[in-house]
This record gives C-alpha cells, sequence and structure tokens, in this order.
C-alpha cells in the first residue's frame, strides 16, 4: 500500500505515465498514436475506470474527450464533481485498432498500471465504467443488475468500495440507460456526501474475487 504524500503521490502517478508511455507488453502501442494513462486528481476520492481509448482519445492522449467525455462531464456534476477532483483512465492505456473490445491478454499485460494508480490515490470509490472494467472488480456480476449499487471488494490487503456503472457510450445510444445513468450519479453524489459527513452507508460486501485482484 502507497504510504506516498501529496508530492510522492504526484511524482508516483507521473512515474506510471512515463512507464505506460515505453510499455511494450503488448501490441497495442503499435497502433495507437499515443499512451492514454489517464488524468486528473492525484488526490481524488473518485477513481473512474474505463474501458480503453478511442479515436480521440488516442488523439489528445487524454481520456474521455470524445462524445462519451463529454457526457460523463455532465453526469459529474450530476454528482456535484468536476474532472479536476477525480481521476479517470481506462482498464488499457493504449487505443484497440478499430475500437475493438479488449483482449483478456492485454487486460492482463496492463493490469499492473491501473492497480499502481488505485494504490497510488486510494480513493474513497472506485467507479467502473462498462462492463470490462466491472469484470476486473466483479467477474461475475451482469451489470444491469447491480448499477449503482456500492460493494467491498477485498485486495491488497484492503477493503475499497467499488460502485459498478455503465459506460455512458452505452448511454449515449440507449434513452433507458441514460436515465439510470444519471441516476446512479445522482446516487454517487449522495454517497459521497454521506461518507464524507460520516453518515452511515449501506454497502455489500464481495468475497468472490479476492484471489483475482492481485493489486501490487
Ligand atoms: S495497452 Fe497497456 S500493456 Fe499494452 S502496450 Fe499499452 S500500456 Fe502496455
Amino acid at each position: 500500500m502507497c504510504r506516498c504524500g501529496d508530492m510522492d503521490k504526484k511524482e508516483e502517478l507521473a512515474k506510471v505515465a512515463e512507464e505506460v508511455k515505453k510499455c511494450r507488453k503488448c501490441g497495442l502501442w503499435r497502433g495507437a498514436t499515443q499512451s492514454v494513462p489517464g488524468e486528473g486528481s492525484f488526490d481524488a476520492q473518485v477513481v473512474f475506470v474505463g474501458e480503453a481509448p478511442g479515436f480521440h482519445e488516442d488523439q489528445r492522449g487524454i481520456p474521455f474527450c470524445g462524445a462519451a467525455g463529454k457526457l460523463l462531464d455532465k453526469l459529474l456534476a450530476l454528482a456535484q464533481l468536476e474532472r479536476g477532483d477525480v481521476f479517470i483512465t481506462n482498464v488499457l492505456k493504449h487505443r484497440p485498432s478499430g475500437n475493438r473490445d479488449p483482449l483478456p491478454s492485454e487486460i492482463e499485460a496492463c493490469r499492473s498500471f491501473l492497480d499502481r494508480q488505485i494504490e497510488i490515490i486510494e480513493p474513497k470509490i472506485i467507479v467502473t465504467l462498462g462492463r470490462f472494467s466491472m469484470a476486473k472488480f466483479l467477474p461475475n456480476a451482469l451489470i444491469s443488475q447491480v448499477h449503482g449499487q456500492p460493494r467491498f471488494v477485498e485486495f491488497g490487503g484492503k477493503e475499497w468500495i467499488v460502485i459498478p456503472m455503465y459506460h455512458p457510450a452505452a448511454a449515449l445510444r440507449n434513452g433507458k440507460i441514460m436515465v439510470a445513468e444519471q441516476e446512479d450519479f445522482i446516487k454517487l453524489g449522495e454517497f459521497l456526501e454521506k461518507i464524507n459527513g460520516g453518515g452511515e452507508v449501506k454497502v455489500e460486501k464481495e468475497k468472490e474475487k479476492e484471489e483475482q485482484l492481485k493489486l501490487i
């Protein structure tokens, strides 16, 4: 577990980003314009984890900067949050060509970067956006059944609160998902307010994936 001070956290995150830039652990770097390690506050209370960079992200090196990113900004506002308050990243740090789904081997190759980002930031809440990031923490869950519900997940000797949510791109394609997504972000804001105010919150415990989450 990282025992970093604020400056150390900033430096440690920069170090991860530098390693991502030079990473050749899977073949995705070959087709990518640049890496997209993630961005935001090193002191974030909430870390958002999406799937992989898309076209715009690959062009600019910034996570969630296309249409889904614009929606994410609006959703963050529903939770009384701004981009600068949170940290946003993806399971994969280079773009899969044609926006295809990530391969299990690519997710495994890239795993340590996300694990380290979480370890450094130590957020109060991890929000997964879409099924690939949800599967990292809740491999047997169905997004339609668990979205918006906080879960305790144990790994790396610590209990983390994970809230699975739909990917904003799915909300752009489907009106019903959009409504659910907006409700989930409003609930996220209320949940955060409660835990910051020392209020009582109900969080279910997820035990099944301890072994699958190997935080370094
Ligand atoms: S996607 Fe991840 S594992 Fe693959 S080259 Fe990029 S940083 Fe390395």
